[in-house]
């Protein structure tokens, strides 16, 4: 066969490089989540047909006035309470069907919490409370990702130190290392900074924020501070027990004017009533 017989080489088709390889995936998901309490006239929606995605690697701020349903939002998320109807899923799993029992080994294996109280034992150093959940769980502590931790948020010399020796803004941190030791899936953080002075509260959403963006970390944190939420990558807006809003790389101002027009829809539904 002469050369110019052979067919042409076949090109290899180019790597699939579309938006669905490069999309982060979903750590968690609400598909019409719904919470109510109490029966007939007293009946309080709470949450109401909820639809949100949590990207994995991002930082995400659930923003909304008092009364709004965060706390609600991320209680049924996280399987710390039992939803109405609907559907909440942490990866590929559906907490809303858990039993009890899954639903601890859940919390316990592959959920992250940090508390406005920070919730650490007295009587434990630093240490101690940051390796506490791999005791809890039999495991064996990760020492180089212990370190990066203590790195990360600035930890070093205070390890060996109980809680009552060190600032609020300290022990967040603690709480913080607590909650990632397990590298879980999600960190749920219920207003972090509540108890904290301004300096600290900033202190401690920056390291939040450097838990995402430098350790890859995922974090969903409620609060109902504008400035605060200015620190995640995403704000969701919550009114009255539903979706009301979505703002990406919020910056305080956008984040305080989406808190305001949510307050004045809120005002002008108690004038129409
Ligand atoms: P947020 O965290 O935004 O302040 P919540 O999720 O705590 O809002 O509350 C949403 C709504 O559900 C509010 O009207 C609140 O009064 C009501 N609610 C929350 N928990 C309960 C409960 N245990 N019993 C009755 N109503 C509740």
């Amino acid at each position: 066969m002469a050369p110019s017989d052979q067919p042409a080489p076949t090109t290899p088709a180019p790597p699939a490089t579309t938006a669905a390889v490069t999309k982060r995936s979903t750590a968690v998901r609400a598909r019409a989540l719904t919470k109510t309490y109490g029966r007939g006239e007293a009946t309080v929606r709470a949450l109401d047909a909820v639809d949100v995605d949590f990207e994995a690697g991002a930082f995400t701020a659930i923003m909304g006035p008092s009364g709004s349903g965060k706390s609600t939002l991320m209680h049924l998320l996280a399987g710390l309470d039992a939803a109405t109807s609907g559907s909440a899923y942490l990866g590929g799993t559906e907490v809303t069907r858990l039993t009890d029992k899954e639903l601890t080994l859940l919390r316990r294996e592959r959920v992250g919490f940090v508390f406005q109280s920070f919730n650490l034992l007295p009587m434990f150093t630093a240490e101690q409370n940051i390796t506490l959940p791999v005791e809890l769980a039999n495991g064996t502590v990760d020492r180089a990702w212990l370190e990066i931790l203590v790195d990360t948020l600035g930890l070093g010399q205070r390890l060996t130190h109980r809680p009552s020796e060190l600032s609020g803004g300290q022990q967040q941190r603690v709480a913080i290392a607590r909650a990632l030791i397990t590298k879980p899936e999600v960190v749920f953080a219920d207003e972090p900074t509540g108890n904290l002075d301004s300096r600290s509260g900033a202190e401690v959403l920056s390291f939040l924020r450097r838990s995402v963006r430098e350790l890859g970390r995922t974090i969903v944190m409620v609060t109902h501070d504008p400035s605060a939420a200015a620190y995640a990558d995403r704000v969701v807006l919550l009114a009255d027990g539903r979706v009301a809003g979505d703002i990406q790389d919020p910056t305080p101002e956008a984040a305080l004017a989406g808190l305001d027009a949510l307050r004045s829809l809120d005002d002008a539904a108690v004038v129409a009533r």
